[in-house]
């Protein structure tokens, strides 16, 4: 699937000290691939990748940050870019407020709507009025009584009428004398575009103006359902679309192509048979899915939000000449604290993971740690050779500490820097910033 495609060819990066134009161009190649092979238009993946190589090349990348982390958290902010960036709103106001459902026969209309129904009733609190405009067959209003008795929610329908318009009509007209403040109609839909479902669609959108016309689309149709949402999309100028049987492994990319050409945002998403199987969409989600790496996206965020470039520089100066000291500890500290409790984040912190590597990471671990350095002058600071047997005494009673603890992070401070020293034998191994291309 698309996250494992991703995902190797992001290991293809993984060791490589530098975003460079020959890595990049290798990787979007697969990239562009993997999206291709999850039915993601053509045109889509290019522009895509085109757009990625870019930002990934004028980047200066953190230390903190593997070239191969960054690129992951580019492509992440990309995809969700394309799929419409914020989460899209959905109109239910109004006294009834109507919603129109659209789409091809078992793209999931109607087991949609019953979803829908639910949703609104549940979650919003709404009183829905269900309505059955299938007027071609007699099975198609079974089906949504069924539901509405399943979620306790009233259907409306006309079995003896043949006129969808008037029938969606009489069913707002019930829903005011109801009390009920959202109507979903449910339509017929046909097995492929069909010019008398295209006009009965249309007349009765126009009849009724409604709030919503959802255009319903099943995601496994991969490259058809671009067309289809084309097709639909001119002849209705639908406000949103809901993607259904994205359970299980279904590939994401119909997401992706259907956002970017007929420019509609999606709003939902169905992801099983059962009427509880209906997600709002968000595409900051749907690019984790996509991804498959949504921890590394967060880490990296976190990473490139607290981290001061400056301090990094001045760090790895200090680092090379071997002069880390216990001020410098202390900074890092402060650093990890900002970026909250991820151990992962602070072992990617030179000088400080190593040596809190079997610490819980919390503040009470960094107490007394801090304190122990507080209670240090500051010569003993920058020069911790100066720290002997009564020196010890003396700090660990100013700290609250006992010599042990004091004792203890002495050789974990000097163990870093042992560490440091072998680490910084070759830039390219422990280079902090990568250079600029
Ligand atoms: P309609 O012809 O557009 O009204 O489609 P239906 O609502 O009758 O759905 C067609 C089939 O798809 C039914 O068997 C549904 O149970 C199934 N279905 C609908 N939505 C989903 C979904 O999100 N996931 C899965 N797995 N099946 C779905
Ligand atoms: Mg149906």
């Amino acid at each position: 699937n698309l996250s494992e495609r991703l995902e190797r060819s992001f290991k293809l990066l993984k060791g490589e000290g530098t975003i460079t134009e020959i890595n990049v161009a290798e990787t979007l190649k697969d990239v562009r691939r993997a999206l291709l092979d999850a039915d993601v238009n053509y045109k889509v993946a290019k522009k895509f990748t085109d757009t990625v190589k870019e930002k990934a090349l004028g980047q200066d990348v953190l230390t903190a940050v593997k070239p191969s982390q960054l690129m992951v958290k580019i492509v992440h902010d990309e995809l969700t870019q394309l799929m419409g960036g914020e989460t899209a709103d959905f109109d239910v106001q109004g006294k009834p407020a109507v919603i129109l459902m659209s789409g091809l026969q078992g793209s999931g209309k109607t087991t949609f709507s019953g979803k829908l129904a639910k949703l609104l009733k549940t979650k919003k609190h709404k009183s829905p009025l269900l309505v059955a405009c299938d007027v071609y067959r007699p099975a198609a209003i079974d089906q949504l009584k069924v539901l509405g008795e399943q979620i306790n929610v009233p259907v409306y329908a006309e079995p003896d009428s043949k006129d969808p318009v008037k029938i969606a009509q009489n069913a707002i007209q019930e829903a005011k004398a109801k009390g009920n403040d959202i109507v979903i109609i449910d339509t017929a839909g046909r097995l492929a575009i069909d010019e008398q479902m295209m006009n009965e669609i249309e007349s009765i959108k126009k009849a009724i103006n409604p709030n919503e016309v959802l255009f319903v689309v099943d995601s496994m149709t991969g490259q058809d359902a671009v067309n289809t949402a084309k097709e639909f999309n001119e002849r209705l100028n639908f406000d949103g679309v809901v993607l259904t049987k994205l359970d299980g492994d279904t590939r994401g990319g119909a997401a992706l192509s259907i956002r970017t050409v007929v420019n509609k945002p999606i709003k939902f998403v169905g992801t099983g048979e059962k009427l509880e199987a209906i997600d709002q969409f968000h595409p900051s989600r749907m690019a984790d899915r996509i991804l498959g790496m949504g921890d590394i996206v967060s880490l990296v965020e976190r990473a490139q939000e607290q981290y001061d470039e400056d301090e990094a520089k001045k760090l790895q100066k200090k680092i090379q000449k071997n002069q880390f000291d216990f001020n410098d500890f202390l900074s890092q500290i402060h650093q990890i604290k900002k970026m909250g409790n991820l151990k992962e984040l602070a072992a990617m912190i030179p000088g400080v993971g190593k040596a809190i590597k079997d610490i819980d990471i919390d503040d009470n671990a960094f107490k007394s740690i801090e304190a122990i350095i507080f209670s240090m002058t500051p010569a003993e600071r920058t020069d911790p050779a100066l720290i002997n047997g009564t020196r010890r005494k003396r700090i660990a009673d100013g700290s609250g500490t006992t010599i042990q603890e004091v004792n203890r992070l002495l050789k974990q401070f000097d163990q870093t820097r042992k560490m440091m020293k072998m680490v910084t034998g070759g830039p390219s191994k422990f280079a902090r910033f990568m250079p600029k291309m």
